[in-house]
């Protein structure tokens, strides 16, 4: 500690900045945090280009370039405590839906095709080039503290640090995005799987029941679920539950497909294709994890093994 403060670094990796600005996001609880806290470094308000010792040390993304690895490397050797913050650091993120792909088609979608940046060359080589694979940080370093969410929620961003400046365990239950969902599971006739631009959902009735995938079952609430809540279906953000991660027999298509053929007359294979064939997008958050990367049975598995051969 440095006087009566607790000394505070962060530093972004393979990420958005959407992290960052959700430290903001904390409003006028943010002063309570200054109290106690010292912000040494901090990419979006300092200029320190060095790693100095702290107590505590923010890291937001994934590991994705040489320069990515060695700053989560310089963290973990300056840092007493470690959070993985966001789901890109815990889980990989969005990112982690570019194992779909090769670098090279990543390179070029980026730089010769997009249609805002379309160049005719890729970056030189004084450029740190990209890894084969999106990396979560704790298959880097050792990390003390998760906090999920993309980015996580204001409510949670404040008792994971207070309970680091009070010296004590953070308060955070295991329950599902459904937990805070005021929507009702109940049995409907639907026949049929509707994209989430397709028809009305009335308010009350559970996506699932009206045939829309809605990922709030499979997904660790630390968010207060406020996507359901509010009329859109869960995309997953956070990341999966324990029980999704640590049990091998479970997976999001498989616990989805089951759940929402019981509430509907869809047969569970069908939907269970559904989600395969759109597992970029139901998986995008957490593919990087080799917890969902090597379930025996999915396609995910397939693309890891094909960028890893390259
Ligand atoms: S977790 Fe989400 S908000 Fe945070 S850096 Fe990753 S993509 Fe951005
Ligand atoms: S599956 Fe989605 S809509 Fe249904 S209860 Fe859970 S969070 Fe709410
Ligand atoms: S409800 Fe789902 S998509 Fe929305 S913030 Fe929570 S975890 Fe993310």
């Amino acid at each position: 500690m440095s006087g009566d403060k607790i000394r505070l670094n962060t530093e972004w990796l393979c990420d958005c900045g959407g992290c960052h600005v959700a430290l903001v996001d904390l409003h006028e609880k943010i002063l309570n945090v200054l109290e106690s806290v010292e912000i040494q470094k901090c990419p979006v308000l300092t200029d320190e280009k060095l790693y100095p010792e702290a107590d505590i040390g923010i890291l937001t993304g994934s590991i994705r370039t040489e320069h990515d690895r060695h700053a989560a490397e310089e963290m973990r050797k300056k840092c007493k405590t470690i959070i993985a913050f966001g789901t890109c650091a815990v889980y990989g993120g969005l990112h982690g839906a570019g194992l779909a792909h090769s670098r090279e088609e990543i390179m070029n979608h980026v730089y010769r095709k997009s249609p805002t940046t379309k160049t005719d060359f890729l970056p030189d080589s004084e450029i740190t080039t990209l890894e084969k694979l999106v990396t979560p940080i704790d298959e880097v370093i050792d990390v003390d503290l998760y906090l999920p969410g993309c980015p996580p929620h204001a409510h949670f961003i404040f008792e994971g640090l207070s309970s680091l400046i009070e010296n004590r365990q953070p308060k955070a239950r295991q329950e599902t995005v459904c937990a805070g969902c005021k929507r009702t599971m109940k049995k409907t006739e639907v026949t049929e799987i509707k994209a989430s631009h397709e028809g009305m959902p009335d308010d009350d009735t559970c996506f699932l029941s009206q045939g829309y995938i809605c990922l709030g079952s499979v997904t660790l609430d630390r968010c207060l679920a406020p996507c359901p809540n509010h009329g859109v279906m869960c995309s997953g953000c956070a990341g999966p539950t324990m029980q999704i991660l640590t049990e091998p027999t479970h997976d999001i298509r498989t616990e989805i497909s089951e759940r929402m053929s019981r509430l509907t007359k869809i047969d569970a294979q069908t939907i269970k294709t559904h989600m395969e064939k759109s597992a970029k997008t139901h998986y995008a958050y957490a593919m990087a994890t080799k917890m969902i990367g090597n379930k025996p049975t999915f396609l995910i598995n397939k693309w890891i093994a094909d960028v890893e051969a390259q």
